[in-house]
């Protein structure tokens, strides 16, 4: 099996289309995280042929990076790793600061947590429109001249957005929800990045699990799972979600002989420069990446999933709920 890869401009190697996404690794908001599966985990996944690791500071507040630091110790220069800034928690509130200051710092504090000397790519985790986005740019472009970063990316932005950012520094990728149930960059997002030439990396493949054909209606989440909260996972909506994915689950079986969640990997693969972030947190979780390459769903497939979505999807719902807020002026 041949991994397929992408090329970031400004990083030396070829990057997988499959990153493994480390949010639940931090365990904030999945319900905790065991720090030796991982590991295992991640050094599973490079050895599986994945290069690419994304994460950031938020996910457990530094956790998530310190873990990838750690798993990647000995094997750093084989990797890619993709980090991201510009959010700040105080005691758990979480909001965005894309300052220049707060750039400086953080960088400074993901580099000694992931125990490196460079970030591959550098993402703004999600727009701050209280901070001219020349500045944020412009600290980004310092740190990429001094070789602290590779490459720069932003994380949640819109085209408009993108362009402002642009004109300051060179921008390569974007990193926006994307996956067989939420499909709103095809309006923007993804086809500026065609126009310009980046690499759209997709969170949420699997759509927080839902994709992973393992949910049930009778599944339920522990501690502070996000899942409790999210739109998708709440009847009778989620009805809806389960009876798409027993569709998908055997389209993909019958026709091509496959899981759901290969389909679901290999559809954001198909649908542009795209890389699909898949969360995963226990060496159980990686087997299915050996069913993602080295085969194509045909247009007529295509054309019948987004059939299906639409007979069983009757309200869909986006993954704003996620967003965090702006920084409130102090009175
Ligand atoms: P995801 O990839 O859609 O889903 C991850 C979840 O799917 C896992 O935690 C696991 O849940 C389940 N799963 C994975 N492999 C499985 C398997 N083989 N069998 C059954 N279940 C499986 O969700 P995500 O982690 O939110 O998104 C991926 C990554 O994108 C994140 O880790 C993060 O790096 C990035 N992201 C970025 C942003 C942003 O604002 N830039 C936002 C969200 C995510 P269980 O372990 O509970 O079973």
């Amino acid at each position: 099996m041949t991994i397929q890869t992408a090329e970031i401009k400004g990083i030396p190697i070829p990057v997988s289309r499959v990153g493994l996404g480390t949010w639940a690794i931090g365990g904030w908001m999945w319900g905790g995280a065991d720090d030796q599966a991982s590991i295992a985990t991640i050094r599973g996944t490079i050895e599986r042929g994945i290069n690419l690791i994304d994460t950031a500071p938020v996910y457990g507040f530094g956790h998530s990076e310190e873990i990838v630091g750690r798993a990647l110790e000995g094997i750093r220069d084989r990797t890619v790793i993709a980090t991201k800034m510009a959010l700040q928690w105080d005691g758990g509130n979480i909001t965005r600061n894309s300052s220049a200051a707060r750039i400086r710092q953080e960088v400074e504090d993901s580099l000694r947590r992931l125990r490196t000397d460079r970030i591959d790519l550098y993402q703004v985790h999600w727009p701050d429109t209280t901070v001219p986005f020349e500045e944020t740019a412009a600290a980004l472009e310092t740190l990429r001249r001094q070789g602290k970063i590779l490459a720069i990316g932003v994380s949640n932005y819109t085209p408009a957005q993108m362009d402002a950012f642009a004109s300051a520094a060179p921008l390569v990728a974007v990193q926006s929800p994307y996956n067989l149930f939420e499909r709103g960059i095809e309006a923007d997002v993804l086809p500026y990045a065609r126009d310009k030439g980046l690499v759209v990396l997709a969170y949420g493949a699997l759509c927080r699990g839902l994709l992973s054909g393992r949910m049930r209606s009778t599944t339920t989440f522990s501690g502070d799972d996000l899942r409790k909260a999210d739109p998708k996972f709440q009847q009778p909506r989620f009805g809806e979600y389960l009876a798409a994915v027993d569709a998908l689950s055997e389209l993909a079986r019958e026709t091509y002989g496959k899981s759901v969640l290969a389909l679901a990997v290999r559809w954001v693969l198909q649908q542009g420069p795209t890389i699909a972030l898949w969360g995963a947190r226990r060496p159980d979780q990686l087997a299915a990446i050996d069913e993602v390459f080295g085969w194509t769903i045909s247009t007529a497939d295509l054309d019948r999933i987004d059939a299906l979505l639409g007979q069983h999807v009757r309200h869909p719902i986006g993954p704003e709920f996620m967003a965090p807020p702006l920084r409130t002026p102090k009175a």
